[in-house]
């Protein structure tokens, strides 16, 4: 599709989104499950169910614009979320996964937060007000979802910390095994 005017853009970026929450009710289950605490899962979980939502809201949005949604594919959130099973690929479950759990699944809302704010400006431009309505609703949860995933970093971060405290000490057993007898034995 050519895009030549604001009201064009404006569908082009409604097609943007509807794809990339459809892209995100497909991944963020295998993502929710991958995560070790069980804050972050709930969390995921319910943004999960809100997701759904923002899909229907996006569909009523096409009836009243009376535009289709489907055929765009939003490549930003693809990359957004090869990113985040690469997480999964690359890294063993923990606090430390789940630290990087949170860093793509905040790439997730930052990326969406741009789209909604970007689309609500058009739309209130074009005294689209029903649109304006429906796009802030999914803007505030999304906000609401990322604010949600900074608090719960802060108790998940500190606890990578001292999974990574641990996992150093092993590594010095692991390297020098006779140093730490010494130590025993001097403690001793
Ligand atoms: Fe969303
Ligand atoms: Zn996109
Ligand atoms: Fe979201």
């Amino acid at each position: 599709m050519s895009v030549g005017t604001l009201e064009e853009l404006l569908i082009d970026e409604l097609k943007d989104l509807y794809s990339a929450e459809k892209q995100i009710v497909h991944s963020l289950p295998k993502l929710a499950k991958a995560a070790s605490s069980a804050e972050l899962q709930d969390a995921l979980e319910s943004h999960l169910e809100e997701t759904k939502g923002q899909v229907e809201r996006l569909e009523q949005i096409a009836e009243i614009v009376g535009k289709k949604l489907t055929g765009k594919t939003c490549a930003g959130m693809k990359g957004v979320l090869e990113e985040g099973s690469e997480v999964l690929d690359e890294m063993d479950e923990g606090s430390v996964r789940d630290a990087a759990l949170i860093g793509a699944s905040q790439r997730v809302e930052h990326y969406e937060m741009a789209g909604y704010g970007t689309a609500r400006d058009f739309a209130k431009l074009l005294g689209l007000n029903d649109v304006v309505e429906l796009l802030e609703e999914t803007l505030e949860e999304e906000k609401a979802a990322d604010e949600k995933l900074t608090a719960i970093s802060a108790s998940v971060n500190q606890e990578a910390l001292a999974e990574s405290e641990d996992e150093d000490d092993e590594d010095e057993i692991d390297e020098e095994g006779e140093e730490d007898e010494e130590e025993v034995v001097k403690h001793g």
